[in-house]
């Protein structure tokens, strides 16, 4: 798919902050963040900052933002799979726009 064209986002230095201080985080912190949905998507833009790994379970942190508003949410994983079975979404549950494989 193509990828959002936003811009994309600033964090603040504090969520960068917290976001790196988390106990199990996965990743690397960006401070510079771009929308993960397909381009022309309705809504908010998605985009993933950190993720908590806690072996069985994990905690996604995505930033939902636009114009005047912005939030952060624990989704779950959209739960579709490529009918291939070689690929799954890694997108949040309801999120706009085509699967992330597409
Ligand atoms: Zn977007
Ligand atoms: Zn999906």
């Amino acid at each position: 798919m193509n990828q959002c064209r936003t811009e994309g986002i600033e964090l603040t230095p504090e969520e960068v902050q917290r976001l790196k201080e988390l106990p199990d985080a996965a990743h690397e912190v960006e401070a510079h963040l771009l929308c993960e949905l397909e381009d022309g998507h309705a809504g908010p833009h998605w985009a993933l900052a950190q993720t908590e790994d806690r072996g069985e379970e994990t905690k996604q942190w995505w930033l939902r933002w636009d114009d005047e508003a912005r939030e952060w949410q624990h989704d779950p994983d959209c739960p579709a799979e490529d009918p291939s079975g070689a690929d799954w979404c890694l997108l949040p549950t309801g999120h706009q726009g085509a699967h992330s494989w597409a």
